[in-house]
């Protein structure tokens, strides 16, 4: 099979990927230069949509591509096609040689590259690995890319009115749990943990979700795992069986337990850290012209003088422009400045939305209104170390309000607890 050769090519045809074309475009590349090479069968779009307004019941998005998030110019195919931009579209890429710079697509097709942009990003970690029984039954969906999206859209149309399960309960279990409702599913929802996202959400935090989900008609069941699946004569799931012995029954489950990075192409060719591709703040790897971004990419997080993987789409989409503004950079003898990340995390769910910024840890605070009965449901946290503020979330704030909770995270003003119980929000506005 015919050899194709680009000046750049980007692996992975995600959010950093969309976000990387742009900035190449930015930056004057020619047509013929750059190919993206995906898996999956669409131009790059926005992920964090599939859990979202993607399932909402009344139907599909109407913009879907990058670069909605940010506010930008939609990237529709016909625009990649314009910059002579190359979509491999369906192509899984299935081995590469790092040393002779060539990547191997499951067809056996080749590509060669004189600089590489890694933005695989992550893949669900499924019951299946552990060994749970009956999960590889039909009706049991993950959620990452748009075939799964899709399948999971058709089984709500096969078991309207019908009864789900949610197992885990993290932003996987939150918005799934959410949407099936809105989609008048019955849903059960299942995680090990006493609350949940306990990655980010502290017990006083999720104390108004769980009290908002359940008065939406969520029933939660915390302390206790999925074991194992009964099935139909069909194959399709008909119960999940937890590790306290109750029994579920079940026409659709959603899993939600977590996702790694898919970096395993890459073993032993270059350096790693915490299950990532090891960057500096250019996103540069330690083989020579191989830039990694995204999920994948483990960095030098400047603010807290440490290094970090973050699975969110904000850094995805900046993490893939610094990298390509550092290539051209480079080719041009140029510098630019490192990477200076600020955490920010969001969520939405019902007429639900809340951000984060920052670092949660240290001592915490909390403010506003935290009852999930009462009309409006304006409350926040700022998380405190060393006299300091270092993280902040907030639930349906306005968007100067947002604004002021990044810049508060950011410049780390001194404050006291009660001070910061007492004027709320107001402390961050004002700074
Ligand atoms: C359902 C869902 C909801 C989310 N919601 C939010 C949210 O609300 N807020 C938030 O901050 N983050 C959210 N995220 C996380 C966010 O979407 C990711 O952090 C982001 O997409 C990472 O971007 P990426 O480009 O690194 O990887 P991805 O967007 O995952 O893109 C990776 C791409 O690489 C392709 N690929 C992988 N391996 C190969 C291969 N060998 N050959 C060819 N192609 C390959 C994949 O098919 C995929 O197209 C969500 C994620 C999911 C799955």
């Amino acid at each position: 099979m015919a050899e194709k050769s680009f000046k750049y090519v980007i692996v992975g045809g995600g959010v950093a990927a969309g976000y990387a074309a742009r900035e190449f475009a930015k930056q004057g590349v020619k047509p013929g230069e750059l190919a993206i090479i995906s898996k999956e069968a669409v131009a790059p779009y926005e992920r964090p949509a599939l859990s979202k307004a993607y399932l909402f019941p009344e139907g599909k998005l109407p913009g879907f591509h990058v670069c909605v998030g940010s506010g930008g110019e939609r990237l529709l195919p016909e625009w990649y096609a314009e910059k002579g931009i190359s979509l491999i579209l369906s192509t899984e890429i299935v081995k590469a040689d790092l040393a002779s710079k060539t990547l191997v697509s499951s067809a056996g097709e080749s590509f060669k590259y004189q600089t590489l942009l890694i933005a695989t990003g992550s893949t669900v970690l499924k019951l299946s690995d552990f060994g749970v029984k009956g999960a590889d039954s039909k009706n049991i969906f993950y959620l990452r890319e748009i075939d799964d999206a899709d399948q999971l859209v058709e089984a709500l149309k096969a078991k309207k009115n019908g009864k789900a399960v949610i197992v885990g309960g993290g932003y996987i279990g939150l918005e799934l749990s959410a949407v099936l409702r809105l989609n008048n599913i019955e849903v059960n929802m299942v995680y090990p943990e006493p609350w949940c996202m306990p990655r980010l959400f502290t017990e006083s935090i999720a104390a108004f979700y769980e009290g908002y989900y359940k008065n939406k008609g969520v029933n939660i069941i915390k302390g206790t795992v999925a074991v194992g699946f009964d099935t139909h004569p069909n194959g399709e799931v008909k119960a999940v069986k937890l590790k306290d012995g109750r029994v579920l029954e079940a026409d659709i489950v959603v899993v939600g337990v977590g996702a790694i990075p898919l970096t395993s192409l890459f073993e032993g060719q270059v350096e790693t850290d915490i299950r990532g591709i090891k960057t500096n703040a250019f996103f540069k790897t330690s083989a020579p012209d191989v830039y990694a971004v995204g999920d994948v990419a483990t960095f030098p997080m400047k603010m807290y003088n440490d290094v970090r993987r973050v699975e969110h789409v904000d850094h995805s989409r900046k993490s893939a422009e610094q990298a390509v503004k550092a290539i051209y950079a480079n080719e041009q003898g140029k510098s630019i400045d490192e990477y200076d990340y600020l955490p920010y995390f969001y969520s939405r769910a019902f007429d639900l939305s809340w951000q984060f910024y920052g670092d949660n840890k240290g001592e915490t605070v909390l403010f506003g209104d935290t009852d999930p009965n009462s009309a409006t449901h304006k409350f926040g946290q700022y998380w405190i170390k060393d006299g300091k503020i270092v993280g902040a979330f907030l639930e349906s704030g306005t968007p100067e309000e947002n604004k002021a909770l990044a810049k508060v995270a950011k410049v780390q003003p001194a404050a006291t607890l009660d001070q910061l119980a007492q004027e709320g929000i107001g402390f961050a506005s004002k700074i």
